[in-house]
């Protein structure tokens, strides 16, 4: 290779390091259109939504549980006080059928009793889900915020990350005529092979691409070499620093 086929060959790492810089905004930009975040934020919203109507859902039912045992209760107490009367207001004189009323009597208090139990286990069911729906709630306030504020985020972030890329890429743009065109090819081929990595320094004898120590032999060798010097491990095109 010519003089003119090395031109520039100092400035491969300032591209290099621009190329990358690219490669991790375009990611990013992709990662950030592709709601990634925003994605997670809102499962974790709906999930919170979700729980949030069950527990309302389970709430309303024990409501309605409570009310039927209460009018339940109330009925049998209507029965109890008739009941009663009739053991008083002298309209039963058979001893066998006022016995038989007291013993009804006695069934609807036994029977009004444990409904009223009932009734008191429903309503430290429902004080106890009324806290965990409190809790709930602001679970569910929190996780809505942090979706509103994740959308915004991303669209600030979105908007900052295709500035920057302008300016890259006028950078790049710039850049690019200094390097002679053959290296800047071979440098493109070898990022796409490399993971976008196409030239390293090399520093103490090391290949900064592989972080190989090459040969005393290889880096005698590599003196003489017309063209780029090229590691011997991962064959990036390596700049001497
Ligand atoms: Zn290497």
């Amino acid at each position: 290779m010519a003089t003119d086929g090395m031109r520039g060959l100092d400035r491969l790492l300032d591209l290099q390091e621009i190329d990358l810089s690219i490669d991790r905004l375009e990611a990013r930009h992709r990662e950030l259109e592709g709601g990634e975040e925003i994605g997670a934020a809102r499962t974790l919203a709906d999930e919170a939504e979700r729980r949030l109507g069950d527990m309302r859902l389970e709430l309303d039912g024990l409501s309605r549980e409570q009310g039927r045992l209460e009018s339940e209760a109330d009925s049998l107490s209507r029965k109890e006080d008739a009941e009663r009367a009739r053991l008083y207001d002298g309209s039963v004189a058979n001893p066998k059928e006022l016995e038989a009323i007291r013993h009804e009597v006695e069934n609807l208090v036994a029977r009004r009793g444990r409904i009223e139990d009932e009734v008191l286990d429903l309503m430290v069911r429902r004080e106890e889900l009324d806290e965990t729906i409190r809790r709930a709630e602001a679970e569910h306030r929190e996780a809505r915020d942090r979706l509103t504020e994740v959308r915004g985020e991303a669209g600030r972030e979105l908007d900052e990350i295709e500035r920057t890329l302008v300016t890259r890429r006028k950078e790049r743009e710039a850049l690019v005529p200094v390097i002679a065109e053959d290296l800047v090819e071979l440098y493109e081929e070898l990022r796409a092979q490399k993971r976008g990595v196409g030239a390293a320094a090399l520093v103490d004898g090391v290949c900064q691409g592989c972080h190989q120590k090459l040969s005393p032999l290889e880096l005698d060798r590599m003196k003489r070499v017309e063209g780029p010097r090229r590691c011997e491990y991962c064959r990036r095109i390596l700049i001497p620093r």
